[in-house]
């Protein structure tokens, strides 16, 4: 490789979302890569892969045939879109050449170099790439279980669920309380439990003005705090004896123990909560095939952060929300950029070269009213020494405390149009 062409390479992994301009370099034969999970990391590292060198044959394995996201599933809550609006297919995919096959499976085998679907499917690769999100560890909140959850919705993966929750809201009497468990870290989408506070409480606000929304937390603390309260003040009354909004931390009491779903209850650490409509958050891990491909350590899934293989087996990349990747949060724009590094660092090794060193960007935008928006940012780099993914001093940081109105409202447009770049940059 040139040394203008190692330089044009670097640039591209180092920028996510740069344009490309990598030299598409002849390799020997054509790689077979499999991508477990048609979620943000599984489908942008899918394109990028293509779009880096389309002699890499990329076959991502998704047990449906739809993804519905889960950022923007709280706005389908408040009415302000619909589930249909946060659904897309696999065809922007099947156009940059990637195989989409529509089966579940079971396990990645390591030693062997192969996935095996429950379809009875074998896939051969020289990597693997798994992205399969979290799952629930359903033994936390006595009471509270798969089932359950059919009428005590979750709503933290996007679908049938997020329809329920919002019926439920819905149907609730004038003057209801509404309840949400939000999980202990880490987990993902950190600001998710209290934007759909925020969500519910704009319907309410309009249809229901007497109703009350009560966040039980086992934290003291969460994202976005002071610019959350903030909003919650300004819009719905926070931190006054008529607030909608209402938080129960930790030292308050807010960590939930066991459900009662007969008389809708729940019993926290010193009392009892009842309430109309009851959304549990569970505590999360990764999702049940890292379990299945012992690429656990603990919960989550540990990895070279300059690569993000597996620190369990080689070959295989972990990315997302089942990877152990702090200080990033678990986020849909830390995945969508941990899949471009990984991308680049799979195509660097089937050209026999260096992977480049990794920058790291995520923006989480949080939609508290109709005309006002709050965010985050933040550029990480690597300390390879540590394998520590930290963030650069400078770069990035919170709305502002004292943004004008009009800076709120601009806030919701762009939380949009994130929505619409994320969608199309990781699947069309
Ligand atoms: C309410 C809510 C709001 C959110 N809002 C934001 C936001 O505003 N901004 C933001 O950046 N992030 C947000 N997030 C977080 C974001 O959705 C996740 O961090 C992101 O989707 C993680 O991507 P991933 O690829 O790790 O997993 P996912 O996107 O969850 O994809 C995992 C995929 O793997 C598939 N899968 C799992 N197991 C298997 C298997 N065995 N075989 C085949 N396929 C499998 C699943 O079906 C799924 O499609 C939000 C999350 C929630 C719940």
């Amino acid at each position: 490789m040139t040394e203008i062409n190692r330089r044009d390479f670097i640039r591209f992994a180092t920028v996510a979302g740069a344009s490309l301009g990598f030299p598409q370099l002849a390799l020997a034969a054509n790689p077979k890569v499999v991508v477990v999970g048609g979620g943000v990391g599984g489908c942008t590292a899918a394109k990028y892969l293509r779009k880096l060198n389309p002699q890499v044959d990329v076959t991502l394995i998704e047990t449906k045939k739809v993804y519905q996201s889960c950022f923007m599933s709280n706005e389908v809550l408040s009415g302000d879109r619909t589930l249909d609006s946060i659904t897309f297919d696999y065809e922007g995919l099947k156009r940059h050449g990637v195989k989409v096959v529509i089966d579940r499976v079971d396990a990645i085998e390591p030693d062997k170099k192969q996935v095996v679907t429950q379809g009875g499917e074998t896939f051969a690769y020289d990597a693997c790439i798994v992205s399969p999100g979290v799952d629930f560890k359903w033994d936390a909140i006595e009471g509270y279980d798969e089932k359950v959850a059919e009428v005590v919705p979750h709503a933290w993966f996007a679908g049938p669920q997020t329809t329920t929750l919002r019926n439920q809201i819905l149907a609730m009497p004038e003057g209801g309380k509404v309840i949400i468990v939000a999980p202990p870290n880490p987990y993902k989408c950190p600001p998710g439990p209290y934007e759909r506070a925020a969500q519910i409480a704009m319907y309410c606000k309009h249809h229901k003005p007497k109703a009350k929304i009560l966040i039980l937390d086992p934290k003291d603390k969460f994202s976005k705090q002071g610019l959350f309260t903030q909003g919650w003040s300004k819009l719905y009354g926070f931190g006054t004896e008529n607030s909608m909004i209402e938080w129960v931390g930790a030292a308050g009491g807010g960590t939930v123990e066991e459900l009662d779903p007969s008389t809708m209850t729940l019993q926290a650490e010193i009392e009892e909560f009842q309430g109309d409509v009851i959304n549990i958050i569970p505590p999360q891990k990764a999702g049940k095939v890292a379990f299945a491909s012992d690429l656990t350590d603990g919960d989550w899934c540990p990895v070279n952060k300059l690569t993000f293989e597996s620190s369990k087996h080689k070959n295989v990349y972990v990315l997302g929300d089942a990877s152990s990747a702090a200080k990033m949060p678990k986020s849909a724009y830390a995945a969508n950029s941990q899949a471009k590094v990984a991308a680049a660092a799979i195509v660097s090794r089937f050209n026999g070269i260096e992977p480049p060193d990794p920058t790291f960007v995520n923006t989480c935008y949080s939609i508290l009213g109709e005309e006002h928006g709050i965010s985050v940012a933040a550029v990480y780099t690597l300390d390879k020494s540590s394998n520590t993914i930290l963030p650069v001093k400078g770069a990035g940081g919170l709305s502002p405390m004292d943004a004008s109105d009009q800076q709120r409202k601009r806030e919701v447009s762009y939380a949009h149009s994130w929505f619409a770049n994320l969608i199309d940059d990781m699947m069309m």
